[in-house]
């Protein structure tokens, strides 16, 4: 955690203040965290994130506390449940690091046999 770019809270800015940045990139999570990191190598970027920050919760940090995270319905709890238009029930991530911080870290790839199926199938029905 050294290195780590200084976190601070909106409203701790003062208003008026002249600071500019090349890009600001809206939402801290799994997409905008490496896309802020990638643009800061060459450009002042501005992350915005409406959540707090994952460190020091053991909720986020230990993955045996997973379900603990999500049943949380604090207001500054890093999960904030909404139920869909349709009805569903769900979460979605409310904190610096998006969805990453939250989820249960499951993935899955296709085998490269799969991959090279449908890679092919796609350049045929291109050539048409
Ligand atoms: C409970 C749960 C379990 C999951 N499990 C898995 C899994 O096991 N494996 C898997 O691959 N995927 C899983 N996912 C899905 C995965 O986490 C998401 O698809 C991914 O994180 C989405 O990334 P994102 O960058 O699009 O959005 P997010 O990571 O959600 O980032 C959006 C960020 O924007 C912020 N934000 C929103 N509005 C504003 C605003 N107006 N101003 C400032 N900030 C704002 C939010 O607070 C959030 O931090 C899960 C998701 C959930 C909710």
């Amino acid at each position: 955690m050294k290195n780590l770019p200084p976190l601070r809270k909106a409203s701790s800015y003062r208003t008026g203040c002249p600071a500019t940045y090349d890009y600001i990139v809206i939402g801290g999570g799994t997409a905008g965290c490496p896309l802020a990191a990638t643009l800061s190598l060459k450009y002042k970027v501005l992350l915005l994130e409406r959540g707090g920050s994952p460190y020091g919760n053991r909720n986020v940090s230990y993955m045996e506390n997973f379900h603990i995270g999500l049943m949380n319905m604090a207001p500054d709890s890093p999960a904030q449940a909404f139920i869909s238009t349709d009805g569903v029930i769900n979460a979605r991530a409310r904190v610096l690091g998006g969805g990453t911080c939250i989820n249960a870290g499951f993935y899955s790839r296709a085998s490269s046999r799969y991959a090279m199926h449908w890679m092919l199938d796609a350049w045929y029905s291109a050539a048409l």
